[in-house]
């Protein structure tokens, strides 16, 4: 329970289960990453590495405080593939996710996932059930397939999988992308399935200061819809529909579209009218990111990499006050002369919010996953917003349930709106409530559209 600070998983203190996945991640991802890299072969998709902690240490593990464990990584290859894939390097996926404490996020969902953010809040580590680990192992070959294929996935990228055993407890975990991140403020948050059934927020998420809300509530609050320009939202649905189609062809069901609004207009008035700084713009101190350097030094020195040390000693200057999350990328291209202007005249100011260069990386780009700083879209009201979104949650696969429990539910609620039915048509419900509900097609002439490009 969050309140009292004294979360667990299967009776493990998060805080205890922390410190070994540091551990185990650590060397895990220092071990495998000076390896010379060939290509990925059909094998190396259910290689497994098992590595033993005892608490005294090894030649080749290190001395730690918790009891004696067993680390094991699912297809380190593989996964090492797809971090080339995602841009991410080594060392910044070690310093990210073993050098500071995580962060524990309360998980509004239901199934009672612990999950952690990194300190940066790059990073997601999501505890999963033996299913979901069995099941992403299978996935692996067909998600590489469409990584490959469709550049611009809105899937969760999955940068490792590992296995925790102590005690004679077992915790799986899956590393993934925060698709939400929290140094921009979101005025709204949704969780979408395409299903009415029960998909209203409780009034205890409600309660909370960024509640997660669900489709019944984006009908309400938005009756509308969002607006994209023409073109990206034929990008999104072309992308989503790619998407889909991978997931369909698991059987996968049950997954959600994560959406994240920031609306620029109200944020601007909301500025003004407190007079504080707003949330982008804050220096957030050691304590608030969990910055600690001894501990930090102590992680290093159990993943034993030198060149993470001497980087570290660069960095001793630096963390008095460090920005919670590095600006979003702005690696997208300015397509026209004219933008190409409009962007040499805006990068005289640098500085800004992480929500206005957002901004500024979202217009000049008609693309989205060429950034992960966001999209420009117009809600109902004409007011200018950023979104966020991906899909998450897709290791549920139908043909892994139990066939009582899907007919179990149907007899109980209406079979065509529960959660828990055929992957086709929930691929279906999900597609058109994305593009019917959620999204719509600006077109060039409407007053939303011209303000937007404005
Ligand atoms: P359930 O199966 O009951 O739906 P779960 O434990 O499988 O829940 P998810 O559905 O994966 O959990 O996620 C729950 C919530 O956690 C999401 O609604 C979202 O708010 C947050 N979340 C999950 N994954 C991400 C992500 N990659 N980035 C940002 N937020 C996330
Ligand atoms: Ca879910
Ligand atoms: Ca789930």
């Amino acid at each position: 329970d969050s309140n009292t600070g004294a979360v667990s998983y299967k009776k493990i203190p998060a805080s205890g289960l922390m410190e070994a996945l540091q551990i185990g991640i650590g060397h895990s991802i220092g071990s495998i990453a000076p390896k010379a890299t060939r290509d990925i072969l059909m094998k190396d998709f259910s290689e497994l590495e098992i590595v033993h902690f005892p608490a005294l240490g090894t030649s080749t593990t290190p001395a730690h405080r918790c009891k004696d464990f067993i680390f094991k990584t699912y297809a380190p290859r593989a996964f090492k593939k797809f971090r080339k894939e995602f841009s991410i390097e080594a060392d910044d996926f070690l310093v990210s996710l073993c050098t500071h404490r995580l962060k524990e996020l309360s998980n509004p969902g239901a199934s009672g996932s612990l999950f952690f953010l990194s300190h940066d809040d790059n990073f997601i580590i999501k505890t999963i059930t033996r299913k979901e680990a069995i099941f992403l192992q299978k996935l692996l070959p067909g998600y590489y397939l469409n990584l490959t294929q469709n550049k611009k996935t809105t899937l969760p990228c999955f940068y490792g999988s590992f296995l925790y055993e102590s005690m004679g407890k077992t915790i799986r975990i899956c590393i993934m992308n925060n698709i939400l991140p929290s140094n921009i403020k979101y005025h709204e948050k949704y969780d979408l399935k395409g299903s009415m059934y029960k998909r209203q927020a409780s009034n205890k998420e409600r309660m909370k200061s960024s509640p997660t809300l669900k489709d019944l509530d984006f009908l309400e609050e938005h009756p509308g819809g969002l607006i994209l320009q023409p073109d990206l939202y034929d990008d999104l649905k072309r992308t989503l529909e790619r998407d889909i189609r991978v997931l369909e062809s698991f059987r996968i069901m049950d997954y959600s579209l994560l959406l994240g609004i920031h609306n620029i207009s109200v944020n601007k008035q909301e500025t003004l009218k407190s007079r504080k700084p707003n949330l982008e713009t804050r220096p957030y101190s050691d304590q608030e990111i969990g910055y600690d350097q001894d501990y930090a030094k102590q992680v290093l020195d159990r993943i034993g990499s030198k060149r993470l040390k001497d980087n570290w000693k660069q960095d001793d200057s630096i963390p008095q006050s460090v920005p919670r999350a590095p600006p979003p990328q702005e690696e997208a291209k300015p397509r026209t002369v004219q933008n190409k202007k409009r962007r040499k005249a805006r990068s005289a100011d640098a500085g800004g919010s992480a929500a206005e260069r957002a901004e500024r990386a979202a217009v000049s780009t008609s693309s989205f996953r060429r950034f992960n700083g966001g999209t420009l879209a117009v809600n109902e009201r004409g007011e200018k917003c950023l979104i966020f979104l991906g899909i998450i949650d897709i290791l549920q696969s139908y043909r892994l349930l139990k066939k009582m429990e899907h007919s179990w539910k149907s007899i109980l609620t209406d079979g065509d709106t529960v959660s828990v039915h055929r992957p086709g048509f929930y691929a279906e419900r999900f597609k058109n409530f994305c593009f019917d509900r959620v999204f719509k097609r600006g077109d060039d002439s409407s007053p939303q559209v011209r303000r937007q490009k404005s």
